[in-house]
């Protein structure tokens, strides 16, 4: 099967990897192709750490690692709001609306996410994919 990844575009996800964060070392590697969308699961050959072709590519280029800034969308309704959420983790109010903006334009890898890696509920998930949607609107 041939795979439409470039993986000099992927780095270590170790933070403990002499690696971690460097593109284009040649060490990102595919394990093997998994799930219904046909995933690379890739592999770093400096560590050995595995993890999927979806984490940290979602919001790619930016300094916050994905799973900051999605455990801090995932607090958006739970805060009720984008300032009280700004307020609770620290962030600015105008990056967590770049968040919600970019958000809106991988649903599913970020809908996987919130299922597999933080375990929210469907209920949970529609109620941040109600702020996305409000924003997208507007
Ligand atoms: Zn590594």
């Amino acid at each position: 099967m041939e795979l439409e990844l470039d993986l000099s575009d992927f780095y270590c996800l170790n933070e403990n990897c002499p690696d971690y964060g460097i593109k284009g070392k040649g060490n990102i590697r595919v394990k093997e192709i998994y799930g219904p969308k046909n995933r690379a699961l890739l592999r770093c050959n400096t560590c050995t750490h595995c993890f999927s072709e979806t984490r940290g590519t979602i919001f790619f280029g930016l300094k916050t690692s994905d799973d900051e800034i999605l455990r801090t969308l995932a607090l958006v309704p739970e805060k009720g709001s984008i300032r009280g959420t700004a307020r609770a983790t620290g962030h600015d109010k105008d990056t967590i609306c770049r968040w919600l903006d970019i958000a809106g334009t991988h649903c599913q890898e970020i809908t996987d996410y919130f299922f597999q890696e933080l375990e929210l509920s469907q209920v949970q998930i529609d109620e941040i994919w109600s702020y996305i949607k409000k924003r997208t609107k507007t």
